[in-house]
């Protein structure tokens, strides 16, 4: 009984292994078939810069934009950031595909600027363009090129970046914030930054990630977090964003903490460039000024 409990486990286990292997070549292909389509999609015109809002939740007005990718595939559909982005990494695709977005989303906002609204630009960076040769020289001539002083545009890295505490990446951070450009920690609270990490580091801005903005209401830990996260900037003299507003009741209970700069669908959902000039055609409020890191 005891052999045919082992055959049983054996013959199964064996099943197992070609099932995986077979799922695993399966994958395996899709990605290579993924890869090959990424290639060509700036070429084909099937990546998109889309624009989301940064509003004072206070006043309703725009403070800036956050670039956000959208890769359009003909098949597919539309594929998401997170299911792309790693694969540009690894490809090192990410590099040409950084670069496009940068220079990019400096045109539109240099447009929109020009049409009297004052926004901000904050663009996503990954580690990987470091080694790919994006340095503050390729953001100085985006900069240039669109006319636009270096205040105006933020660099969003995630928290797995400074946790690696190279020499690297430091004095990769420092040559940007010298150019006058600001530096965003996004997805703030997922990983382990500390406090020694905001020190080391040129950062001058936080965005709170939207997992505790979601949990904010209904989590008393959440609640908590946010609440150290928020007197933790204070003290720092760190800018503060909050990501992935959903609700009012949350909106209210971050602005009765003071952090005052959100983003989330409650304003606005990520946009193709043209409907968000509809979209701030149709605000109420005017275009108001950023305000300091310390307000
Ligand atoms: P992220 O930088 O943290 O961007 C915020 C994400 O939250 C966006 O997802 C946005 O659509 C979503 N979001 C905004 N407001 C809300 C809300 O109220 N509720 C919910 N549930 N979600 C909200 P998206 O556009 O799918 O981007 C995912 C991630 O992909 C980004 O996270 C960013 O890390 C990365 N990414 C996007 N564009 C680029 C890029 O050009 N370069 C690099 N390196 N990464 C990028
Ligand atoms: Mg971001
Ligand atoms: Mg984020
Ligand atoms: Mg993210």
């Amino acid at each position: 009984n005891a052999d045919l409990a082992m055959y049983k486990a054996k013959q199964s286990g064996r099943n197992q292994a070609h099932f995986f292997t077979a799922a695993m070549q399966e994958q395996a292909n899709q990605r290579m078939t993924l890869e090959q389509d990424l290639r060509q999609a700036l070429a084909r015109d099937q990546l998109e810069v889309y624009y989301q809002p940064i509003m004072s939740g206070r006043t309703r007005s725009i403070k800036g934009v956050e670039a956000l990718l959208r890769w359009h595939h003909p098949e597919r559909g539309p594929i998401p950031p997170d299911h792309f982005i790693p694969l540009a990494e690894e490809t090192g695709l990410i590099g040409e595909i950084g670069r496009w977005v940068l220079d990019t989303a400096c045109a539109q906002v240099a447009h929109w600027r020009s049409q009297g609204w004052p926004l901000y630009l904050s663009v996503n960076i990954s580690e990987r363009q470091r080694e790919l040769g994006l340095n503050d020289k390729c953001v100085a001539t985006a900069l240039e090129q669109n006319d636009l002083p270096a205040h105006v545009l933020m660099l969003e890295i995630t928290e797995g970046l400074l946790l690696q505490d190279s020499e690297d990446t430091l004095n990769w951070l420092q040559g940007f914030k010298a150019l006058g450009v600001s530096l965003a920690i996004d997805d703030f609270g997922t990983g382990y930054s500390s406090l020694s990490y905001l020190k080391r580091f040129p950062v001058d801005t936080l965005k709170i990630d939207r997992e505790f903005i979601n949990d904010l209401d209904s989590d008393r830990y959440a609640h908590s977090l946010v609440k150290a996260i928020i007197s933790m900037a204070a003290s720092l003299d760190l800018r503060l964003v909050a990501e992935g507003v959903e609700t009012e009741q949350q909106c209210k209970t971050l602005l009765d903490q003071q952090c005052v700069l959100m983003q989330g669908f409650l304003f606005c959902r990520p946009l193709p460039a043209a409907d968000l000039t509809d979209w701030l055609a149709s605000q109420p409020s005017g275009p108001a000024a950023l305000p300091p890191a310390s307000d």
